[in-house]
């Protein structure tokens, strides 16, 4: 069973464009629900429902620009035509570096242990709830922020680093 508690509701995704989120999943109401949750999250959402499908979109994201580019993949594992892994060995196999927080049904500590070890980012087992799923997300795309910085937005003074295009500094 799905968790229909709230999702959080206060702070919206803090970046400059919308962070943008393709979620692979079969089962319509489980993505229509995260699609929207998402969405109210503030970021932009492509739903996908199919293993093929996806694939083939993943393929096409190679030659899009900076603003197209996606930031974050919520993927089932069990899927029509291609399963999840495969689809996450393709992006890996492309030197794909998207953050990619897989979903699974299967609840064995070895499905979760391969889950991990294939190089998942995170891994999440339904049930679960839409606030764990936000936080996930909220906290995935906050490292990849993090760690897509240039280099120039960052000084460091002794234990001081400052990030220009935030305008914060922070103490280490
Ligand atoms: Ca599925």
């Amino acid at each position: 069973m799905l968790s229909l508690e709230a999702p959080f509701s206060s702070s919206k995704a803090q970046l400059t464009k919308n962070a943008r989120i393709l979620v692979i999943e079969d089962e319509d109401l489980l993505r229509n629900f995260i699609g929207v949750t998402l969405k109210e999250e503030g970021y932009d959402v492509i739903e996908m429902s199919d293993g093929q499908n996806a694939l083939n979109f993943l393929q096409s994201q190679e030659t899009v620009s900076m603003d197209e580019m996606l930031d974050l993949i919520v993927l089932d594992l069990m899927l029509p035509q291609v399963n999840g892994l495969d689809i996450f060995r393709f992006l890996r196999y492309q030197v794909n570096t998207v953050p990619v927080l897989i979903l699974s049904a299967k609840v064995s500590e070895t499905d979760r242990v391969l889950g991990l070890e294939v190089g998942a980012d995170d891994y999440l087992t339904k049930p679960f709830s839409m606030r764990e799923l936000v936080a996930r997300c909220r906290a995935l795309l906050r490292r990849q922020q993090y760690l897509n910085v240039p280099q120039t937005a960052v000084k460091q003074f002794k234990d001081v680093m400052i990030f220009n295009e935030e305008c914060r500094a922070c103490v280490s």
